[in-house]
């Protein structure tokens, strides 16, 4: 049996309290208002799912956050008279309600509208009118508003709502030139005559159709959740695999110009995760490469974030962007597993990086960093020279506290056992003074060389996270993998700090870092959250989050820790995986837009098996050492699904180029 009463306090505290919704009167009134008894009949276990949810007259229920974010900005109180347009499911209205005074609510649809009058009945809400009618005309008689909430989008604010609320009232609604994408805005009417706007960021609702929004004969248009649940509608028996062949979009070889093109449509988020179903598959980094290099060169992104150690990276990134080589300490990228960066495939991205920059003026070029903490002896050795160089007093003192972790450096994973079973004393307070130290006399030192001091700082940053990885890594559990996971997350949020408010990230993670974990057996079992979920929190609709899957094919990986890397054979997906779904619905590359069909969406919501292949594969065992139970369209933004795949090429003797410097980061 589903407790739905857990699941709702659940929803309340990780979809709305953890995204930033403080307002009390709305988390309340959303750990109340039973959000089941507004869904259609049989989509109850969905309830309180992170998404919207089809209703029937192709319009959905809003997702609970959207819900809460719309009625927090409005800044609904105790008392207040607020106008809803739109009421849909009535959901939102009776959010409403258990907050204001009063709520008037209007909705188009007739049949819609009628359920929602019913359900308010059955749930006993005595403070709610509704009526049936075009709502951008508002309610005159019972103006003026405190606030009124547009649940869809329209071309602009209709004029008879704003003029409909009272001194001081908000007016929150989505308004964009497009039906399926728009601007959240809030107005407040500040005098009789004068309004404030405010920017709440990108949304997606359908479309506002009435006197002062869309016209009537206006199509649904082409990828507003409307039209993909009247699909839904008229095609029941459709089978998934066909579906999924409907709703593919083809894409070319990935050289093509089109194969990149085709990922335009996230070009202008904030940050855009690539991910990858294996560290050793070819197609995946060559992918994610050609989508990189457009968003560099037509999209203005400057950071390529990968999952790569810090110290390593940046050696790297001294070559992409002409900066002086190190000329000391261990070549990059010699840990196992070394295929995962010194491969045929990121050397030529590297090269293109390298080739790009040449011409650009030294803030222009792009740069290549490392979000992983696993190096830490490397990133000591970073700190250590920075200091020798910049401020050698400093230096002394930082040796003496780096040295506490000296025995444990070249096996940090014994650092941990050692504290805890043989009374070693921790290191971690010295580490933590060494990073505040560094950190305050960051004008100081920043103002000598800001990217130099970036570097320091960041090396600083890992070695107090790796040295309480390597302490906590000795119970297992979630609360390691949150800290590198959130650490990653905190390195990539430096970053586009760093580089100012303008810049964009592109973030190449596996899957398992970047498919939301929210929705996903390690977030709903294990509690174990990741980048991808850190970065919808904190950037909203301005992150893309993409997956990258395959069915077979060959993948370069090891049996073992620390074992040699082999080719291995990918066995062809699981029966009742999602993989298995892509390969039957037969077509060799493509692209699933989850936000285009809410039909397709709705139909693959449903938990099946996800394949994780990592540095390690174990065809034989595979269902229990690589597949996991995930929500596929509420991980990603969308898929890429290459078929067949092969495993990359590891950078081998044969690849070290004459007249390329020494310290080039893998002709080694
Ligand atoms: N807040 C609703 C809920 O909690 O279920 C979700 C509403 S749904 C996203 C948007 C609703 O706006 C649809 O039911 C649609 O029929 C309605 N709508 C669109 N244009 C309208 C208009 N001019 N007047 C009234 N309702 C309208």
């Amino acid at each position: 049996m589903l407790d739905l009463a857990y699941a709702r306090h659940r929803m309340v505290d990780n979809q709305l309290a953890r995204r930033g919704i403080k307002d009390e009167n709305v988390l309340n009134a959303m750990r109340d208002v039973p959000r089941e008894e507004f869904v259609e009949p049989g989509f109850e276990e969905f309830a309180y799912e992170d998404g919207p949810l089809p209703i029937g007259e192709g319009q959905t229920i809003s997702q609970p956050y959207i819900v809460a974010l719309m009625i927090e900005a409005a800044g609904i109180k105790p008392g207040d008279k607020v106008l809803d347009v739109g009421t849909g499911s009535g959901y939102a209205a009776a959010v409403m309600a258990r907050i204001a005074g009063r709520v008037h609510t209007i909705e188009r649809h007739a049949a819609l509208g009628e359920t929602a009058r019913r359900r308010f009945e059955k749930l006993g809400f005595d403070n709610i009118e509704l009526r049936i009618g075009d709502g951008t005309r508002g309610w005159p008689e019972a103006a003026p508003f405190d606030a009124v909430i547009v649940a869809a989008g329209g071309p602009g604010p209709p004029q008879m709502l704003m003029d409909q609320l009272d001194i001081g009232g908000r007016l929150v609604i989505p308004v964009g030139p497009e039906t399926h994408s728009q601007r959240l805005l809030k107005i407040t009417r500040t005098s009789g005559t004068k309004f404030e706007e405010e920017d709440l960021g990108g949304v997606m609702f359908v479309p506002l159709i009435g006197e002062q929004g869309w016209g009537e004969q206006r199509p649904a248009s082409d990828g507003n959740p409307g039209t993909g649940h009247s699909a839904l509608r008229r095609s029941p028996a459709l089978s998934l695999p066909a579906m999924i062949a409907a709703a593919a979009e083809l894409l070319p070889e990935i050289d093509n110009p089109a194969f990149a093109a085709s990922l335009d449509r996230f070009a202008d988020r904030r940050v855009v995760l690539l991910g990858e179903a294996s560290h050793g598959t070819s197609e995946f980094y060559r992918a994610r490469a050609a989508i990189t290099r457009r968003l560099i060169e037509k999209h203005g992104f400057t950071i390529v974030a990968v999952e790569a150690d810090w110290p390593d990276a940046s050696v790297v990134d001294r070559y992409v962007r002409h900066r002086a080589t190190r000329t000391e300490g261990q070549l990059p990228f010699q840990r196992f597993p070394t295929w995962m960066w010194r491969n045929t495939d990121v050397a030529a991205f590297t090269d293109w990086m390298h080739e790009h920059n040449r011409d650009l003026p030294a803030d222009r070029r792009a740069a290549f960093y490392g979000l992983d903490i696993y190096n830490m002896r490397e990133s000591i050795a970073a700190v250590l020279k920075y200091l020798d160089e910049v401020d050698p007093q400093a230096a002394v003192i930082a040796r003496e506290r780096y040295g506490c972790l000296t025995p444990w450096q070249r096996e940090p994973s014994t650092y941990g056992r050692a504290v805890l079973t043989s009374g070693y004393s921790k290191c971690e307070q010295a580490v933590i003074e060494q990073c505040r130290e560094l950190l305050k006399k960051r004008l100081e030192y920043a103002l000598k060389d800001g990217e130099a001091f970036l570097d320091a700082a960041q090396n600083a940053r890992l070695i107090t996270s790796a040295e309480r990885y390597y302490r906590i890594m000795y119970y297992g559990g979630a609360e390691s993998w949150n800290l590198r996971d959130t650490h990653m997350f905190e390195t990539l949020e430096h970053l586009l700090e760093a580089h100012g408010p303008a810049s964009k990230a592109v973030v190449w993670a596996h899957n398992s870092h970047i498919g939301d974990a929210r929705h996903t057996e390690m977030g709903s079992i294990r509690d174990e959250l990741n980048i991808g979920q850190l970065c919808r929190e904190r950037f909203g609709a301005e992150a893309a989050l993409i997956g990258l899957g395959t069915h077979t094919g060959t993948v370069a990986a090891a049996h073992d820790w620390d074992s040699d890397m082999q080719i291995m054979q990918v066995r062809p997906s699981h029966d009742e995986s999602y993989e298995r779904l892509c390969h039957d619905a037969d077509r060799p590359r493509f692209l699933l837009d989850f936000r285009r069909d809410e039909a397709l969406r709705f139909r693959l919501l449903e938990p099946r098996l996800e394949r994780f292949i990592g540095v390690i594969y174990r065809p034989d065992t595979e269902r229990m050492s690589h597949y996991a139970h995930a929500s596929l369209p509420q991980q990603f933004d969308a898929y890429v699904w290459f078929d067949e795949t092969s495993a990359v090429t590891p950078l081998g003797p044969e690849h070290v180029r004459p007249g390329v410097p020494e310290t080039y980061p893998f002709g080694l």
